[in-house]
């Protein structure tokens, strides 16, 4: 079985084959960030037009670097939402249009779907498991109790996690998206501001960084008005431990509720690497029976290999679309 799949929900324009939901063929991966850094985020337009201008040259690379054609195909997939509505076309049109013009069936998928799936490329999936699903516009809490089943047990009341480091690098002076860069600075410095851990207590499965994104600003601005100097990397150090503290403590109490053979850390900041080592030191502290599945980092960020991977069970469950299938920026797992 071999899957044509298309991601174009923000700034990446990637095309991907996979073979069985397991195995990458190709994962062309075409970025825009060089085009946005100036604007310091995502400018929608832009981004449109760089789909189109990238999409069919992806496609070519994917299908050529994979050795297949056309007529080895099984289906195509399309991340269909969530993300920016002129993006999102881009991606629907060539896989409506391909799909339809070489008789294949069309699979939609959800864009964090496929975040959890990118993990399908570490080790088989078993339920139920967990995901702590991190990114540029999401932080949330996902029960599966089954392939393609998906509930929210957790979810950001303010700011996702990558929309926070890409705020607080903007007064770091750091480039979009900062996290990478943040993250790197974090290890070079220490936890010596006392920043607020938000809801720290509560037991319910929220998150919230609205209040710790504030206290870095003010932290900063203060500090400008009196002219005192303070150590970038200790701020990010400093930041870095309370967006951790809160991930890692709201995922124990879920894991409380909900006991899992695997927990899956996915999206963008999932590529944060203390945020993998305080993961897996509090899963051999307390669950040591839980195994965290971290992806690689070229498929932690925005790709369509993990979209093939999510189509994969959609095609078991003979989820198509026909070419009605429309962009739907505000997708959620309901819809799913
Ligand atoms: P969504 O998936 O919610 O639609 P998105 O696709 O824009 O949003 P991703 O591409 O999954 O988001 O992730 C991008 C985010 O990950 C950015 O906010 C970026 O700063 C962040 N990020 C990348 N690497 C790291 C890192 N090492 N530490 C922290 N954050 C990181
Ligand atoms: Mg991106
Ligand atoms: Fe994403």
């Amino acid at each position: 079985e071999l899957i044509l799949a298309f991601e174009s929900s923000c700034d990446e324009t990637s095309v991907a084959v996979v073979q069985d939901g397991t195995q990458i063929l190709s994962n062309i991966i075409a970025t825009q960030i060089h085009s946005h850094q100036r604007f310091g985020g995502v400018v929608p337009e832009v981004a449109s037009r760089h789909h189109v201008e990238q999409i069919t040259e992806c496609t070519d690379l994917a299908l050529q670097e994979a050795g297949v054609t056309y007529a080895d195909l099984t289906a195509v997939a399309v991340t269909y939402g969530p993300g920016l509505v002129g993006s999102l076309l881009i991606g629907v049109t060539a896989a409506k249009t391909l799909a339809f013009a070489h008789g294949l069936p069309l699979i939609p998928v959800n864009h964090m779907a496929g975040h959890i799936y990118a993990a399908r490329f570490v080790a088989p999936l078993t339920y139920p498991l967990l995901a702590l699903v991190v990114s540029g516009g999401h932080t949330e809490l996902v029960v599966m109790r089954a392939a393609g089943e998906y509930e929210i047990i957790g979810d950001t009341r303010d700011d996702a996690a990558g929309e926070a480091y890409d705020k607080i690098g903007r007064v770091l002076g750091v480039p979009y998206p900062a996290g990478k860069t943040v993250d790197e600075m974090a290890h070079a410095g220490h936890d010596t501001f006392d920043f607020p851990r938000a809801m720290h207590d509560s037991d319910d499965l929220d998150f919230s960084f609205s209040g710790l994104k504030s206290a870095f600003i003010n932290t900063v601005h203060h500090a400008d008005q009196i002219g005192e100097t303070l150590d970038r990397n200790d701020l990010a150090a400093s930041f870095q431990a309370a967006v951790i503290d809160q991930l890692v403590g709201k995922t124990l109490i879920a894991l409380r509720q909900h006991p899992v053979a695997q927990l899956v850390l996915a999206g963008g900041v999932a590529a944060n690497r203390g945020l993998k080592a305080a993961l897996e030191a509090a899963l051999a502290r307390e669950f040591p029976e839980t195994t965290l599945l971290v992806p690689p980092v070229r498929l932690t960020g925005d790709n369509a290999a993990m979209i093939g991977a999510a189509a994969h069970i959609e095609l078991a469950h003979q989820h198509f679309a026909d070419a009605t299938l429309n962009a739907v920026p505000g997708l959620n797992f309901q819809h799913a």
